[in-house]
């Protein structure tokens, strides 16, 4: 980059350093980007291209429908499941991949709703992801017994009560990145009688997550944001060994039943967690996400955890000086144990500001109405992304490049 600032010695040793730093090369990641959105959509591993041609030229061109039992196309929901569940504190047999994350809530939401007959409330928090709310709503509507309470969250453990069927949140906070205590609220809900649906979409991959150190009940989470399984990847769910006997998935499809190739009229639902299954697995998508799980699944868990606090607090503390001098606000918690791996700051002048960076060949995202968001992905992320990051954002404020017609049109995906 012409005239860039030069790379603090200090920050060239954080990267000489990092445990990490030979899995950058893992990644397809484009010259010049500097790319931090691999919490909207994670980058290309580099073996997943071969991965998915091999699963097309071999498997289904070769092998067609033998490879259902060949390359175990059949058992991908379990496999990838169980490769996932080493990254969350879930037990092999209680993940699988199933539908999309949209899908998955509401699978476990309406179970889980049916299961607490008698409590009608779905408690949730305002402002959660828009997904999580509107598949609420949809329960709420299919199921008249039942209503969405939206309550901030902090108030929401005196509002978990008798009547309160499931408490549904996201770990960590799609938009300000503020991490809720898993273990704390799942102990609260459980008290008064209440089952917990987490969507761990933005933690997966990035921190360290104990499903069943927790006593979890229920979650679903994405396949490719920090999983790297590609766009609209196949997402995964997790139910609690002590609880798959008792719920039942509302989408009775037979991939779900207890003996799918017994091609019988009456629906048996399967035993374990295969009766969350709803249709044929995706095998082509199935293949890109497992090449993205393959990649993190040998990653030391605790290592990704602190190079993620790293990263991140490098980028606050660099940051601080622009806040103050450009009139941004700091959304996300500083404190590591209170957030995950991305950072959002609120400008009036947000998109400008969004579309002036990735013009520059920063990649952060702007979330409506005021956020830009900076995702620090472990396994790619180099420290010296993050400060010449901010840089680019200080040269931009500095410039007012925002204020630029160009960077104020607004396109369907932000
Ligand atoms: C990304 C994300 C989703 C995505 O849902 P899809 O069904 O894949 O579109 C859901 N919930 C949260 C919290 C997310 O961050």
């Amino acid at each position: 980059m012409n005239g860039a600032p030069t790379l603090p010695d200090a920050i060239r040793a954080a990267d000489a350093l990092d445990p990490l730093r030979h899995l950058r090369d893992q990644f397809v990641l484009p010259d010049g980007m500097i790319y931090l959105d691999g919490n909207s959509l994670g980058a290309l591993p580099r073996a997943t291209a071969a991965r998915v041609a091999a699963a097309i030229i071999d498997e289904w061109g070769r092998g067609l429908i033998t490879s259902w039992n060949a390359h175990d196309w059949i058992g991908a929901p379990q496999r990838i499941g169980a490769k996932i569940a080493g990254l969350i504190g879930a037990g092999p047999r209680e993940v699988v991949v199933a539908d999309s994350t949209s899908v998955n809530l509401f699978k476990l939401l309406a179970a889980a709703c049916r299961h607490q007959r008698g409590r009608n409330k779905i408690l949730s928090e305002p402002g959660n992801f828009p997904t999580d709310l509107y598949v609420a709503q949809g329960v709420e509507r299919l199921l008249p017994e039942c209503r969405l309470e939206t309550v901030p969250v902090e108030r929401l453990a005196a509002a978990i009560d008798e009547d309160t069927a499931v408490v549904l949140l996201t770990h960590v906070h799609y938009k300000t990145g503020r991490r809720l205590d898993m273990a704390a609220i799942t102990a609260a809900a459980h008290a008064r009688g209440a089952l917990v649906l987490w969507d761990l979409s933005h933690s997966v991959g990035a921190i360290e997550i104990d499903l069943n150190g927790c006593d979890a009940d229920l979650a679903v989470g994405c396949g490719y944001k920090y999983l790297n399984g590609g766009p609209g990847a196949p997402a995964f769910l997790f139910v609690a060994e002590r609880l798959q006997g008792v719920l039942r998935s509302p989408l009775s499809g037979w991939m779900g039943h207890a003996r799918p190739f017994d091609f019988v009229d009456g629906y048996e639902a399967a035993p374990g967690i295969d009766r969350f299954l709803c249709g044929t697995p995706p095998i082509l998508a199935m293949a890109a996400l497992e090449s993205g799980v393959d990649l993190i699944a040998g990653v030391d868990r605790a290592a990704i955890t602190a190079k993620a606090a790293a990263l991140s607090d490098l980028f606050l503390r660099e940051v601080e000086p622009l806040c103050a001098a450009h009139g941004f606000t700091l959304v996300t918690p500083r404190r590591f144990a209170e957030r995950g791996s991305h950072v959002s700051l609120a400008h009036d002048h947000a998109y400008g500001i969004c579309q002036a960076l990735i013009a520059r060949g920063v990649i952060g995202d702007f979330r409506a109405p005021d956020m830009v968001r900076f995702g620090f992905t472990p396994l790619y992320t180099s420290f010296a992304d993050v400060w010449r990051a901010v840089a680019i954002l200080g040269a931009v404020m500095a410039s007012r490049a925002w204020d630029d017609p160009r960077y104020q049109v607004r396109e369907r995906v932000t």
